[in-house]
């Protein structure tokens, strides 16, 4: 990626102030308020974020108090915004700046960089705005931007091109305004200079960008060819037993680990061998009976599922067993069984 464009840093920051959206996290440069509004950004968008992030502050205020909290409690209140390992990361970092930081999250790149779930570009984000750091938080967004304003002939998946925008953004780092910066930067990528169409009339860097000069804007950025995502059929069961329905706990590795589920399986059974696998499972099976299909998108795997309600006569301890209340106050289950939660809080109603 080439030299950034001279004038960048005043042009930026004059439109920042005068544009910047009122947002929460926008309001107090509190490292910790700053690091937990960061980990939801990273694959939550902006609106969804806001009401997570204003409930998760409000029962979990400090540093302190997220490391004291239970797991659970942290899986409940991220409930809905996936990624989970996300939440995990947060409490095992919120223990480690109490053991090793005195409760402060340090004002140190490398020592951010060394927290659970902190990459480059969150660790980046907190050493700027929290602590005024002159260093860059690169993520789509940015590198978008900065591939368009010099049209960098490379793909943005190239960790490279990445360590090269950084490099070219730490040389423009405004002393005093590091977190207005790097703020800036974030917000032309998420409102101006957009995935698909910039909207490149009302952009404050329109007369040094490479890309706009072309007319093509675009063409930019080189993007990484995709992987096909894996497509998985599964059989979701409700298994119901005097008003209960049984829930599993997840491996506490992997995908949606530690999280409550319908019990759910790879394949699409039939009747005959949803009852069998109820049966093997000691719920002695009465009646099965289909109850939608569902799909849900991960980053590399698509479910694609068929639910069935089975009324059993037995409860085994291999599962919980749990009430409509029960579920919604004590037991994180991951948005991806969504409809079929949904579909009994309409039964039960
Ligand atoms: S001029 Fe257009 S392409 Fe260039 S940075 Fe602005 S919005 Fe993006």
């Amino acid at each position: 990626m080439d030299k950034l464009p001279e004038g960048l840093v005043e042009a930026l920051l004059a439109w920042y102030a005068a544009n910047a959206r009122d947002l929460p996290w926008r309001r107090d440069a509190d490292p910790y308020r700053v690091w937990i509004s960061e980990i939801m950004l990273q694959q939550t968008r902006i609106e969804a974020a806001r009401g997570y992030y204003e409930r998760f502050l409000a029962a979990l205020p400090t540093v302190e108090d997220l490391a004291a909290a239970p797991e659970e409690q942290v899986l409940k209140l991220w409930e809905g915004l996936g990624y989970y390992s996300r939440a995990r990361n947060l409490h095992r970092a919120a223990r480690l700046i109490v053991e090793k930081h005195g409760g402060r999250l340090p004002a140190d790149l490398a020592a951010l960089r060394a927290l659970p779930g902190v990459g480059d570009y969150t660790a980046g984000a907190i050493a700027s705005i929290a602590f005024g750091l002159p260093e860059p938080a690169v993520d789509g967004n940015v590198l978008r931007v900065c591939a368009r304003l010099t049209c960098c002939p490379d793909s943005i998946g190239e960790p490279r091109v990445k360590a090269a925008c950084r490099q070219a953004l730490r040389e423009q780092y405004p002393p005093g305004r590091c977190g207005a910066f790097t703020s800036a930067l974030m917000e032309l990528g998420e409102t101006v200079c957009l995935p698909g169409t910039p909207d490149c009339p009302v952009c404050p860097l329109a007369g040094m960008c490479a890309a706009h000069r072309t007319g093509r804007e675009a063409d930019w950025p080189v993007m990484p060819e995709k992987k096909p995502r894996r497509i998985q059929a599964r059989t979701v069961f409700l298994l119901e037993h005097e008003g209960r329905v049984a829930l599993a706990k997840r491996p506490d590795k992997g995908l949606l680990a530690g999280l409550w589920e319908f019990p759910n399986v790879e394949g699409a059974l039939d009747e005959d061998a949803v009852l069998a696998l109820a049966r093997a499972w000691g719920c002695q099976p009465e009646a099965a009976v289909p109850c939608g299909d569902a799909r849900h998108i991960f980053t590399h795997l698509e479910w694609h599922m068929t639910g069935w309600r089975v009324r059993c006569a037995a409860a085994p301890e291999l599962f919980a067993w749990t009430t409509a209340r029960e579920r919604e106050e004590g037991y994180s289950t991951p948005s991806a069984f969504r409809f079929y939660k949904d579909l009994l809080e309409r039964s039960s109603s």
